[in-house]
């Protein structure tokens, strides 16, 4: 039996996490598997509830499952609490306490939804690229931060970017692994002209990249890679790059396949990896059934495929969601003329019933 802790989170999380765990039941039902899962509270939905957005009780339970499932978190309702008490604390808690320092995000353009991407069709047409972003270390944690008085009467905020050679070295690993089940090419996203830190990140590359003899390997800064993105998104395969630059690309990247509310995550650590949708808890359209939630529900596939080794279980859903947009139907997001619009419970539906 495997135990999953859910996060459903705030905003939209719930409205997706709930479609997302009917597939999972599903699928789970037809192909024999056996899932205990158990819901837990972090972000705003925490904070309302304890205090603070992640209980070390929520934490330890999640450290004890096999995987975990997250919503979304954060919301205008906790946006001016100070910044050790904010929901994304509870998100970065998480990954943390999980040490999951790899996030897996899939770039993939659905056929069906090329016209939707902002981007003429030949450009995106085929699209199909992994961000391996770092994720436990970077600007995002390092020390020391923060705002400080200066004499003079004005502020001064302050954070640090930094990186270890361990940190680089099992994430640039990783990238070079994948990209060995892909297309055997590494792009390597930094700003080493201007940061020390981009510098060291470019010398331990090179170092692992001599393990990798058959894999091709380029590096990009970051400004210029943020262009290519949309000058020739195709010519990646696997991008690895820190935390906060693999922040900022993925979403942008997102965008290149139509919406935000189709792509999903792992956040893949020692024992215990996470799944979660690459949205946020999108405030402005929750308690409204509107989300999409098929970045959710493609988030169960990667669970199933990278947590408990389920491939044809993994294809299931995949093959369902590919369905349901092909009878074209489609969320707010993802609707244009001559499609079928529905709510985020009727897409959970529709999908549920398609898996076989
Ligand atoms: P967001 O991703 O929540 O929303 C951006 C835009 O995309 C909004 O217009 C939203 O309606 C739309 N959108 C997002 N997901 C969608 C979906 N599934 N279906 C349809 N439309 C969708 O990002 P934001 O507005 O920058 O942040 C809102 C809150 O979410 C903030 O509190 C932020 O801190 C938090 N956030 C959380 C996570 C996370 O939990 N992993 C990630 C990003 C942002």
């Amino acid at each position: 039996m495997h135990k999953i802790v859910v996060f459903p989170g705030d905003g939209i999380g719930p409205e997706v996490t709930a479609q997302a765990m009917r597939v999972l039941s599903r699928v789970a039902k037809l192909q024999k598997l056996d899932f205990q899962t158990e819901e837990a509270l972090a972000g705003g939905a925490s904070i309302d509830q304890h205090g603070v957005p992640l209980t070390p009780e929520a934490l330890l339970k999640a450290q004890n499952s096999d995987a975990v499932f997250l919503g979304a978190v954060g919301g205008p309702k906790w946006d001016n609490l100070p910044s050790d008490k904010r929901p994304e604390k509870g998100l970065l808690g998480l990954r943390k306490g999980l040490n999951a320092f790899a996030n897996l995000r899939p770039v993939k353009m659905f056929p069906q939804l090329e016209s939707r991407s902002p981007l003429k069709q030949e450009i995106v047409k085929g699209l199909d690229f992994l961000i391996l972003r770092e994720l436990v270390s970077g600007v995002y944690f390092g020390t020391p931060r923060g705002i400080e008085k200066l004499s003079n009467g004005e502020e001064r905020g302050f954070n640090t970017m930094a990186y270890t050679t361990s940190e680089i070295t099992r994430i640039v690993k990783m990238a070079f692994e994948l990209s060995r089940k892909r297309r055997k090419k590494v792009t390597s996203v930094d700003k080493a002209n201007v940061l020390e830190v981009s510098q060291l990140w470019r010398k331990v590359v090179i170092e692992v990249a001599k393990g990798y003899p058959d894999v091709e390997l380029h590096h990009r800064y970051v400004d210029d890679c943020a262009m290519q993105l949309i000058r020739e998104p195709k010519q990646f395969d696997v991008i690895v790059t820190s935390n906060l630059f693999g922040d900022i690309l993925s979403d942008e990247s997102a965008m290149l396949t139509g919406s935000i509310g189709m792509l999903p995550s792992a956040s893949v650590g020692d024992k215990v990896a996470m799944y979660e949708p690459v949205h946020g808890s999108a405030p402005d359209i929750a308690g409204k059934d509107m989300g999409n939630p098929l970045a959710t529900i493609l988030s169960v596939a990667m669970m199933l495929e990278y947590s408990f080794h389920q491939s044809q279980a993994a294809r299931a859903v995949e093959r369902a969601v590919e369905q349901v947009l092909q009878e074209g139907y489609r969320t707010a997001d993802i609707y244009s003329d001559g499609t079928t619009r529905v709510s985020c419970s009727k897409m959970g539906d529709l999908v549920t019933e398609r898996i076989h």
